[in-house]
């Protein structure tokens, strides 16, 4: 890039950042990062709280940081329905933080769940990916072992028979064999993605798989 190119880059941003401050994403104070500090204290620490499921689950385990219905909950429905992307740096490093706390990094990949491209050309980007910027590049694969071929319906209007249905045969798994994967997504709820996603891999090689959720609605964290 030119000098002349990046010197008009920075007067930019100094322009827009005059005009447009910025702003917490949750609560709208002036002049702040994205989440500002008394939201932060709302959000309060993660549990960091590791699950391990029955065997025969899919799903070998879980790490949920906090409950949907607190602040951090709004914190996902804004990043994913109001498209405030600059949620997410702050929210990745505190999963990474999890995953030094708790020794997740042994996994070999790490794979946010994927979206169909259609969900994603609407929404302009995968929230699950951005929630893994902060984990270790070198063992994240987007879409690289994990894909969603198949455009599925919200499962939050569903049943559970039909939430089953939907998501039947909608990933594809490969270069896994072997290996333990950290699926990563925003909201654990019935779990029935991530179980579906976890079936897949299995049934591509993968030896273990965990998931590493931002939020759960469940009640096993406590808000
Ligand atoms: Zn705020």
């Amino acid at each position: 890039m030119s000098a002349a190119k990046s010197s008009w880059i920075r007067f930019s941003e100094r322009f827009l950042s005059a005009i447009y401050p910025p702003t917490c994403a949750l609560c709208g104070l002036d002049g702040t990062a994205a989440i500002c500090e008394k939201c932060w204290e709302e959000i309060g620490s993660p549990v960091f709280e590791v699950q391990r499921h029955a065997q025969g689950d899919p799903l070998d385990f879980s790490v949920c940081l906090y409950h949907y219905g607190s602040r951090a909950g709004q914190a996902v429905r804004e990043l994913k329905f109001h498209r405030k992307t600059s949620l997410a740096p702050m929210m990745a490093k505190e999963l990474a933080r999890a995953v030094d706390r708790l020794s997740l990094d042994d996994a070999d990949f790490v794979a946010p769940v994927p979206l169909h491209w259609r969900r994603r050309a609407i929404r302009g980007f995968n929230q699950s990916e951005l929630l893994c910027e902060a984990l270790d590049a070198q063992k994240v694969r987007r879409e690289a072992i994990l894909i969603r071929h198949r455009h599925t319906k919200p499962q939050a209007n569903l049943d559970y028979d039909d939430r089953m249905r939907n998501l039947s045969g909608a990933f594809t798994a490969f270069n896994c064999e072997g290996a333990r994967v950290l699926l990563v997504d925003d909201v654990l709820t019935s779990g029935q993605t991530a179980r579906e996603c976890a079936r897949t891999l299995k049934s591509a090689g993968a030896r273990e798989v965990g998931g590493l959720f931002w939020c759960s609605s469940l009640n096993r964290v406590q808000s």
